[in-house]
This record gives structure tokens, C-alpha cells and sequence, in this order.
């Protein structure tokens, strides 16, 4: 059972009122106290109860309104936007390169892996830190936001020192410690899907966040498996419109995981614009065939380039407005 609090202290007083079985979430908006069976209808009374509601604010639930995330110059949720780059984070000059590329072909951030959940140990793992550095002097030359991965929770303090999103891998979407480490910070979080998890888990992992007073949850579809397609993964377009409809969390796609494979990226990118995204996350680099990691299904800057035009064109046809045509510029050069 899930009980609406006026107010944080009137959650942490009801929550001792019923004993340790209950929760408080006294940081979630709107306070909440969750309590396994049924509460006395003396405590019932004057609140609101949600009897069992798995996704109480991921969800139109509790807040009549979508939810809208700022990523720098885009307002993620109102307009599209386009997140591109490589996989891995491989040198300075080598996200720079990419930032530039995809800032000049009109998006709004840069994505650059440098923790690596890589399927086999012998895979390249990423740099670590000192490419979380090299992320922070590509914001600081092109104006960029940046989105990158976390891993554990310990390292969540150090990535949102440099990062503007922080990304939660396919592999950690039901890490529940990283999850309430992510909750616990004031930086967007971009959740991405397990590729075996239906999407009301993936609501459910939100929640972990949300719970903990993090309002910002961006989710991603990236493609599940099913065993009979040719591609990665299959991208799982009805979850994007199921979470169009369910959710108040802006969407993202990232189509390159799903596909696998650089031809087939576009077509993704496009069927997700056309299927309700509020955005892309392209992995992109500047030499594909040279890329550390993912490099099958890494896109060129040109290609990028054509792709957020294309995307622009089935957005228009939609009437929906995507973000601002060029991010805004950095400092130095
Ligand atoms: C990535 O974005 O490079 C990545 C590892 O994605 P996923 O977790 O979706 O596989
Ligand atoms: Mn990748």
C-alpha cells in the first residue's frame, strides 16, 4: 500500500507511526510511505492511498503533467533531441573530433563512454577517469553537454562531477544500489532498458530514482532480445509508444545497440522519431572502422549529419518541433 504525504516530516512521522515495516520516502515528489497489507482505516483516513501502485510517479499517477529534463540548450521531453558519439571515450583528440562533428550536423549533446560494461573482460574496458576528464575539456571547448555512463555506486559522485547525464547501461538497469546512488544526486539520469526486462521493469527501476527525490529519469529504449531476429537486438518500437502513453518520463532510442550494425541505424532513428521518441542516442565517430568498441555499428559524422536531417523532416511532417538546430557554442576552441 502506498500512502501520499502532505509534506516530508508528515511522511517520516507516518512511517514511525507504523513501524518498520514501513518506508518513508520523504525526498519523492510528493512524499510518499509505502507499507506492505492493508494500514487501519484510522491512518487511512485524510491521505491518499494508492492501494499497490508499482509506478506511482513515473507514471500520470500523481502529476497530471509529462516530465521535462534540461540538457543544456534542449528541453528533453518538449523537443527532440539528438545525443551523438562513440562508444568508448578512446583519446582527448578523439572525443573532441566527435563532439565537434555532431555539434556542427546539429546536436545537442555528446556521449562518450568511459566506463565500459563490456559483455567479455578481454573487450576494452575504457579509460576511467582520465577520459571523464577528457569529457569536461570537450564541454568546456564546445559547449556541450555530456553523457556518460556509471557503473557502480561509488563512482556516481565522481561521474556527475564531469557529466551533465549520466547514463545507466542495459546491464545495470536492475542495479538497485547504482540506482539509489543515481537517486540520491541532482544530475539527469538516463536509464536505459534491459535487453531481457519487460518495460513496466524498467518503470520500476525509474522508480528507484524518482523515490529518492531525483526528479530527472530520462528513459531509453536500446533494443531487447527475442532469438529470432537478424539484427543485435530487436528494437522494441510498442515499448516507445506504451511509454508515450504510460509514462510522464521523456523517451529516448538508442537505435545503434539495437541494430548492431551501421545501415540499419537510420532506419531505427527514424521509425523511433515516427513511433513517439522525445530523442536519439547515435554512437558515432569520427573513423567508425577504427572505433575501440561497437565499431559495426558506429556511424560516421556525415552519416550523423543525414540522419538528424532526415529525423528533422519526419519530425516536421509530425508537426512536432525538435530542439534548437545548432547547440550552443563553447568557449575556447
Ligand atoms: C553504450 O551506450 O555504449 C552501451 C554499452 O549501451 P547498452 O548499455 O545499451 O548496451
Ligand atoms: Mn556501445
Amino acid at each position: 500500500m502506498l500512502i501520499v504525504a502532505p509534506s516530508p516530516e508528515a511522511a517520516r512521522a507516518l512511517a514511525e507511526r507504523l513501524g518498520p515495516r514501513a518506508q518513508a520516502f520523504d525526498r519523492a515528489d510528493p512524499p510518499l510511505v509505502a507499507v506492505p497489507g492493508p494500514v487501519d482505516a484510522d491512518i487511512a483516513a485524510g491521505h491518499q492511498v494508492l492501494a499497490d501502485h508499482a509506478h506511482p510517479l513515473s507514471t500520470f499517477a500523481l502529476h497530471p503533467q509529462p516530465h521535462t529534463v534540461r540538457l543544456g540548450s534542449v528541453t528533453v521531453g518538449q523537443d527532440f533531441a539528438f545525443i551523438g558519439g562513440p562508444c568508448s571515450v578512446e583519446s582527448e583528440d578523439q572525443i573532441l573530433r566527435a563532439a565537434r562533428g555532431v555539434q556542427a550536423a546539429g546536436a545537442h549533446a555528446v556521449r562518450g563512454g568511459a566506463f565500459k560494461p563490456r559483455t567479455g573482460p578481454y573487450a576494452f574496458q575504457g579509460h576511467g577517469e582520465v577520459a571523464l576528464e577528457w569529457l569536461s575539456a570537450t564541454r568546456r571547448h564546445t559547449g556541450l553537454p555530456v553523457v556518460t555512463e556509471v557503473l557502480t555506486p561509488e563512482d556516481v559522485e565522481l561521474v556527475a562531477e564531469h557529466a551533465d547525464a549520466l547514463q545507466v547501461g542495459t546491464r545495470s538497469m536492475q542495479n538497485t544500489a547504482l540506482l539509489k546512488a543515481l537517486g540520491d544526486i541532482r544530475r539527469p539520469v538516463i536509464l536505459k532498458r534491459g535487453f531481457g526486462n519487460r518495460v513496466e521493469e524498467l518503470l520500476s527501476a525509474a522508480e528507484y530514482i524518482l523515490a529518492r527525490g531525483n526528479p530527472d529519469v530520462i528513459l531509453c529504449e536500446r533494443g531487447v532480445r527475442t532469438g529470432h531476429g537478424a539484427t543485435r537486438f530487436c528494437l522494441d518500437v510498442s515499448a516507445v509508444a506504451w511509454l508515450k502513453v504510460e509514462s510522464r518520463l521523456p523517451v529516448l532510442v538508442d537505435p545503434s545497440h539495437a541494430a548492431g550494425r551501421r545501415d540499419l541505424v537510420e532506419p531505427l532513428a527514424l521509425a523511433a522519431a515516427a513511433a513517439g521518441a522525445d530523442g536519439l542516442l547515435i554512437e558515432t565517430h569520427p573513423h567508425p572502422d577504427q572505433a575501440w568498441s561497437d565499431a559495426e555499428q558506429a556511424i560516421d559524422l556525415d552519416a550523423f549529419a543525414r540522419l538528424v536531417d532526415k529525423t528533422r523532416r519526419v519530425l516536421d511532417a509530425l508537426g512536432r518541433a525538435s530542439g534548437p538546430q545548432r547547440a550552443a557554442g563553447g568557449t575556447a576552441s
